[in-house]
């Protein structure tokens, strides 16, 4: 079975870019573009990676990973931000809130799929292993 993405993110333009990057690559993608929408997806449908946007509107994406990880069901799924804050400490910070990694906007359509990979168990019908 397909992995499931939850991608938490505003920005319209990114999200379309990677649901495509996902999709094509035979991932399954649910899309959440604020995190009260997204705590809440995350809770009912059981995503295999969260992508969390850092920059929400309503509550941070600093607060969601923080409100996932107190969720039993949440403790343990993959939580990558993708966040275009670049200064020193702000990856400190996304680890603090519980994320287990971190992707520096823009996306790199070419670095994207292999990015993600290292938070998820390889698509269906993929038999590579690891570079
Ligand atoms: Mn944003």
């Amino acid at each position: 079975m397909a992995a499931r993405v939850l991608i938490i993110e505003d920005n319209e333009q990114n999200l379309y870019l990677i649901t495509y990057l996902l999709e094509t690559a035979g991932y399954r993608v649910i899309q959440a573009m604020d995190g009260l929408a997204g705590i809440e997806l995350a809770k009912s449908v059981d995503p295999d990676l969260i992508l969390l946007d850092i920059q929400l509107p309503g509550i941070d994406g600093y607060a969601v990973a923080r409100e996932l990880r107190s969720h039993a069901v949440l403790k343990e799924v993959p939580i990558v931000a993708v966040t275009s804050y670049a200064m020193v400490g702000d990856r400190e910070a996304t680890l603090a809130a519980g994320c287990n990694g971190y992707l520096e906007k823009p996306i790199d359509p070419d670095s994207f799929l292999g990015d993600v990979a290292r938070y998820l168990p390889a698509p269906s019908g993929s038999g590579g292993g690891d570079p």
